[in-house]
């Protein structure tokens, strides 16, 4: 369902002239409900991959298929959608509004669809989520006044609210204690299978890597089988 076909990367160097290879040349290849960690040190490119893999940005040279689409020719407008409908991300931090409950930042997604399903169909689905992450009551309460772990839980909610196949988290256990993490260790996997949603993670966990699938390592802008495990 998703494949990368020699995808490179380069930014412009700060100096003059010059670039940066960040992505050399990737080929992977996700079928339907794997999951696979990526791992590989700071600023080996994890994230540009990600990135890339979401359709949040387009890489230099390369393919990127997702569902037979080829992402990486696609118009702006037709990128949205695909990220709309067909991906959930979660970041390192939650990035939820503060002005709004639970519930809403957990619906924002749907706002933008173009799937003409009903608000209380999607209302159905984000209580029957957070009722899976043990977040019902605090439906209603603002993010403030939850605790990080249960933040990211109800980021997580959020990223499958339109039911994407394709779930994307950059390090997402990175900021929390490890209670919180184990948790949300225990929510992807658990996600991954009920869902049969596609998960791919960038994480500096071991032990959250260690529960995927498959891990790859990110090293000078290549992408290999993780050597030990
Ligand atoms: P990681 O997530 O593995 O820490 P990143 O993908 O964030 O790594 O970054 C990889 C490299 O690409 C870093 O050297 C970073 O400075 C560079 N980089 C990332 N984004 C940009 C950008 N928009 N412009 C220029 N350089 C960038
Ligand atoms: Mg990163």
């Amino acid at each position: 369902m998703l494949e990368l076909i020699s995808v490179k990367k380069n930014y412009p160097s700060p100096l003059e002239g010059q670039e940066v290879c960040v992505l050399k040349d990737i080929t992977l290849k996700v079928s339907t409900g794997r999951s696979v960690a990526i791992v590989g040190p700071s600023g080996s490119g994890k994230s540009t991959l990600l990135n890339i893999i979401g359709a949040l940005d387009k890489p230099s040279s390369g393919r990127v298929l997702l569902d037979d689409a080829d992402i990486s020719r696609l118009d702006e407008r037709q990128l949205a959608k695909i990220r709309n409908e067909k991906i959930g991300f979660v970041f390192q931090l939650h990035h939820l509004l503060p002005q709004c409950t639970v519930l809403e930042n957990v619906l924002i997604p749907t706002l933008a669809g173009s799937k003409p399903a009903s608000r209380k169909a999607f209302e159905e689905r984000a209580d029957s989520l957070l009722e899976r992450v043990g977040l019902k009551d605090w439906s209603y309460h603002r993010p403030g006044e939850l605790s990080g772990g249960q933040r990211q839980r109800v980021a997580v909610v959020r990223a499958l609210i339109n039911s994407p196949g394709l779930l994307l988290a950059d390090e997402p256990t990175g900021s929390l204690d490890r209670e919180s993490s184990e948790k949300i260790a225990e929510l992807l996997v658990d996600l991954n299978r009920s869902e049969k949603v596609t998960l791919i993670l960038v994480t500096h966990s071991g032990e959250l890597a260690n529960r995927m699938s498959e891990v790859l390592e990110l090293d000078n802008g290549l992408l290999t089988e993780r050597k030990s495990r």
